[in-house]
């Protein structure tokens, strides 16, 4: 239906938006996962790191016997960057490089909490820090089996693990920006000749073919637009043409009730001027002016047949027939008409008989008009050579050579088309009725230039040469 035909006014961005969302969106899904895993597994590693490291100070520690020192605790403090606590079987603070009071109760908590096997990586909170914690059993001389403790603060992993976050964080987010600003630069330069073509293909819907898409990717939307393109030009060609066809057709119509309509009163003007041609007989001035009107009549009946035959071409009343002989009837009636314009005739006519199954008034009908156009082109006279002639057996080449000006080149293209006419008085119809009858016939009619200055018509019937006893 043609409602079916009218796209929506604006076509909104789908395709472009169908690619760039999912992609941005399975983007940021998997950019999400690695950031988690890959943040939780460093994190991880980097605190079971720290962990073995601080059980090895710690077991280098505990094998001295210079824990006991305070002042090489306090130097030992800055190696480890941690503190160092030794207690007493008991758990009783023997020395310290922290010097809290309620450290006291703490680690007497801690000690009695903590059974031997659970002691690695024990995290302690003391004074709202955290500490990674170990703790070794250490020989002490006065005292015994005691233990060490070895603290050290969580807070500069925390801050590494967190700056580790962010990093691995803020690089997926710039890969998704990144990755959304790609994708629809992309996704862009394919959708937006895309969007030309649509707003052109709209207003090509709308019946307007004057647009073309400008496309100049060298791509298959590229492609799409050019054919497109030529799509729209072929288009706008059948649309004129099918104009033409139909305003000839409504002028054909016209002309032929116009001409259907002035063709009885012609008639009766032609009968009254007949009869005063009758009695003018001894009045040669009036006789000549009688003369003139009929000639003029004839021509304006001429003209209306041409008209008539045209726009109703009728059956074809097909009989066997001689052409030589329906071209000679024709030139017998031409001959006075022909001889007042100083035009000699010489024919060149096939010997024998040329049978062909044709309607004789159509075939006079050509031969006149050729011979008439041969004529104009000939006004101060000169020489028609006509001849017609058997091409193998099948055809028969009739041509009317005039020694006119010729076709010019731009009346070459136009000569058949109908209303196509040079002459002040020219009706234009003469060579498109012709042609029309030509291939009704199953024949060609074309004109070309002599070699030698002048026109060339060339009309082809088709013959048979076995059926001349028909006629
Ligand atoms: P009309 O004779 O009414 O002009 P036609 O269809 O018979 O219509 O001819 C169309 C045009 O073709 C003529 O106006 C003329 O320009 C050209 N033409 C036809 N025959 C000849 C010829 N023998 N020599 C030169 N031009 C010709």
């Amino acid at each position: 239906s043609r409602r079916g035909m009218i796209l929506p006014e604006k076509q909104p961005k789908k395709i472009l938006y169908r690619i760039i969302l999912p992609f941005t969106l399975i983007f940021t899904f998997t950019t999400l996962v690695t950031w988690l895993l890959s943040s939780t597994y460093i994190s991880r590693s980097l605190d079971s790191n720290l962990q073995e490291q601080l059980e090895r100070v710690a077991s280098v520690l505990s094998q001295s016997s210079f824990v006991l020192n305070p002042g090489i605790l306090s130097q030992m403090k800055q190696v480890v960057n941690g503190e160092i606590i030794v207690v007493d079987p008991a758990g009783t603070i023997l020395r310290s490089t922290l010097d809290a009071p309620d450290l006291q109760n703490t680690l007497t908590l801690l000690m009695k909490s903590s059974s031997a096997q659970n002691r690695q990586g024990l995290n302690v909170t003391f004074q709202q820090i955290q500490y990674r914690t170990v703790i070794l059993p250490l020989a002490i001389p006065e005292h015994g089996a005691g233990h060490l403790l070895l603290w050290q603060t969580r807070e500069e992993s925390d801050r590494l693990n967190n700056l580790i976050f962010l990093v691995i964080g803020g690089c997926g987010l710039a890969g998704i920006t990144a990755m959304t600003i790609l994708s629809f630069f992309i996704t862009r330069s394919i959708t937006s000749p895309l969007e030309e073509l649509v707003q052109v293909s709209q207003d090509v819907a709308k019946g307007d073919f004057s647009k073309q898409a400008w496309v100049n990717t060298n791509d298959e939307v590229g492609l799409l637009a050019d054919s497109f393109n030529q799509m729209i030009s072929r288009l706008q060609e059948y649309e004129k043409q099918l104009l033409q066809t139909g305003k000839l057709a409504a002028a054909g119509q016209m002309a032929a009730s116009l001409a259907h309509e002035i063709r009885n009163p012609l008639t009766s003007i032609k009968m009254f001027v007949q009869v005063l041609q009758n009695r003018l007989k001894e009045q040669p001035d009036n006789q000549q002016m009688v003369d003139s009107l009929l000639t003029e009549i004839e021509r304006l009946e001429r003209i209306i047949q041409q008209i008539v035959d045209r726009a109703r071409p009728g059956e074809l009343q097909k009989k066997w027939i001689d052409v030589n002989l329906v071209l000679k009837d024709v030139l017998d009636l031409a001959a006075e008409t022909m001889q007042s314009q100083q035009i000699r005739i010489r024919t060149t006519f096939q010997d024998e008989m040329v049978a062909a199954f044709l309607d004789p008034e159509k075939i006079k009908q050509v031969f006149w008009n050729l011979l008439l156009n041969s004529k104009d082109a000939m006004p101060k006279g000169g020489s028609l050579e006509i001849s017609t002639e058997l091409v193998g057996d099948t055809k028969i080449v009739i041509i009317f050579s005039d020694q006119g000006p010729g076709l010019s080149e731009d009346a070459a293209d136009s000569l058949f088309q109908p209303f196509f006419s040079t002459k002040p008085e020219g009706m234009g119809l003469g060579l498109s009725t012709s042609r029309k009858i030509a291939e009704q016939h199953g024949g060609t009619l074309h004109l070309e230039n002599r070699k030698n200055g002048g026109a060339k018509a060339v009309l082809e019937l088709p013959v048979e040469m076995e059926t001349v006893a028909k006629i």
